[in-house]
């Protein structure tokens, strides 16, 4: 992988802790998830390492708030500059690590640098408020401050973009940050961090902390523990979301939680069909349907439903499928063995309650899945409970309006969701109706830097992106000014 890269200094197998490349006690290896080759050793941190990190990023704070928001901004700007000038070495290191395809991945490292500039440019605009008063000799004042150090806890599936995500808002608003990536995906975070390093971060204000599964553990129990972490993001899974949300309790600590979603994709009769299937095609097979707000249940009416399934497995059956650096690859490898087990057992259990398979289908070697459509899917198979996180589509069928939102509301997760009609008053009416933090009309892509990506229910709590976004970084202090 080095040999490939222009600058190849960017492949990290240290952590960083306080502005210094630190080895940890041991090391864990970093595999190619298409070939299972090992990429790396990377440093595998422990909780001491953890608790060193917070020091130095608690010590680090008091001179970042301290800087005006036009001074960070410029530190910013130049790591966004940074970020995009090695878009191509960024966008191999996450191929390599992670899968996706290599445009997808070039993809990602834009669509994690532009956090950075939004958040940069936003930083300078955190304005406080005065109150009208109550009492005449009184004023009341609301400054808002940053909110301490934060903690990021980020998952596989965009090993650079969710971290740009939580950190960019932090460290604009002024806190410093402690990230724990992904164990399958270090190289990511690692090389992000060089080029902060690069870009005149000073010392302690972002420190990334490599590690294995199970340090990986030790880390976050130490991060929930700790009274000098103030905040906490997670992306990733509903069960590991609720033992962060448990073990944050002692310390009452602020949290932010992005977990997973069950996302309905509703197809009404009057759609522009070739469009909804566009938008389920990259809703559902981009990074081979490994993402959080992936169609998980397509519901089509009946009027087009033949159309729709005949021509969706039309397109997933022309998806090329392979190591993502082969040129003309838009399909890569599942992350693991368990992610194809699931998919394998959703496709199974389908499969024997009825429904039909229109494509695919079945594992393609050890890493692989082929691109999937299921007809005739019901509520009582897996995949209508469960986040698939695969390239499978499950397609019911439903007659009305009213029904489907139930059917569609019918779920634990309430993350992201997807319209397709012309009807401009029914636009309003289900996306209203939808419970659901994001509603998708006429698209299948709706995750962007400026708007409030978050979800409801089980799907977890805040804002991440656009001004919400920088809202959980902030604490609103109201200072009352007496004898006037
Ligand atoms: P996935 O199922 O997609 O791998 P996880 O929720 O297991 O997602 O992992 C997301 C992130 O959470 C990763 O960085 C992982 O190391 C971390 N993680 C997993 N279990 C724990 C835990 N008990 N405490 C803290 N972090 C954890």
């Amino acid at each position: 992988l080095q040999s490939q890269l222009r600058d190849p200094s960017l492949l990290k197998a240290d952590a960083l802790i306080n502005g210094q490349w630190v080895g940890g006690g041991s090391r864990f290896a970093v595999e190619d998830p298409a070939t299972g080759q090992v990429l790396s050793e990377v440093a595998d941190l422990s909780a001491a390492d953890a608790e060193a990190a917070v020091n130095a990023a608690n010590t680090a704070w008091a001179g970042w708030r301290a800087k005006t928001a036009k001074e960070r901004a410029a530190i910013l700007m130049r790591w966004y500059q940074l970020l995009v000038q090695h878009a191509d070495d960024l966008a191999r290191i996450l191929t390599a690590e992670q899968g996706k395809p290599l445009v997808e991945a070039r993809g990602e490292i834009l669509y994690g640098a532009s956090f950075v500039e939004w958040y940069a440019e936003q930083g300078k605009r955190v304005y406080g408020e005065t109150i009208p008063t109550t009492d005449p000799n009184k004023r009341y004042l609301v400054v808002q401050q940053p909110i301490g150090v934060c903690a990021a806890i980020t998952p596989w599936n965009f090993p650079l973009a969710m971290i740009t995500r939580k950190v960019a808002p932090a460290l604009a608003a002024g806190c410093t940050v402690v990230i724990k990536p992904a164990e399958q995906t270090p190289l990511s975070a690692l090389a992000a961090a060089e080029l902060a390093q690069r870009a005149g971060m000073p010392s302690g204000v972002l420190n990334v902390l490599s590690a294995s599964a199970d340090n990986s553990i030790a880390i976050g129990k130490l991060l929930c523990d700790s009274p000098l972490v103030r905040h906490l993001s997670f992306t990733g899974s509903t069960e590991v979301g609720r033992i962060l949300m448990t073990q944050s309790g002692s310390t009452v600590k602020k949290l932010a939680l992005e977990l997973g979603g069950n996302a309905p994709f509703i197809v009404f009769d009057d759609a522009d069909i070739e469009s909804a299937v566009e938008g389920a095609m990259v809703s559902k097979y981009r990074n081979a349907g490994q993402t959080c707000v992936c169609a998980n249940r397509f519901y089509v009416q009946e009027g087009v439903y033949e159309a729709f399934v005949t021509r969706l497995a039309e397109k997933a059956a022309a998806l090329q499928v392979g190591h993502g650096f082969e040129p003309g690859v838009q399909q890569g490898p599942l992350i693991d063995g368990q992610a194809l087990e699931k998919v394998e057992r959703h496709v199974a259990d389908a499969k024997a309650l009825g429904a039909r398979v229109l494509q695919g289908g079945e594992r393609l070697g050890e890493r692989f899945f082929q691109p999937t459509v299921l007809a005739d899917v019901t509520p009582a198979m897996l995949c209508s409970r469960e986040e698939t996180f695969g390239p499978v589509a499950p397609v019911f069928r439903f007659q009305t309006e009213e029904q489907v939102i139930a059917l569609a509301n019918a779920t634990e997760f309430g993350l992201a969701s997807y319209v397709y009609t012309r009807d401009i008053s029914r636009v309003f009416r289900v996306s209203e109706a939808l419970e659901y933090g994001m509603v998708g009309v006429n698209t299948g892509l709706l995750a962007t830097a400026e708007v409030p990506f978050g979800g409801v229910k089980q799907s977890g709590l805040g804002r991440e992106g656009g001004r919400q976004g920088m809202d959980e970084y902030l604490e609103a202090k109201y200072i009352c000014l007496g004898d006037v």
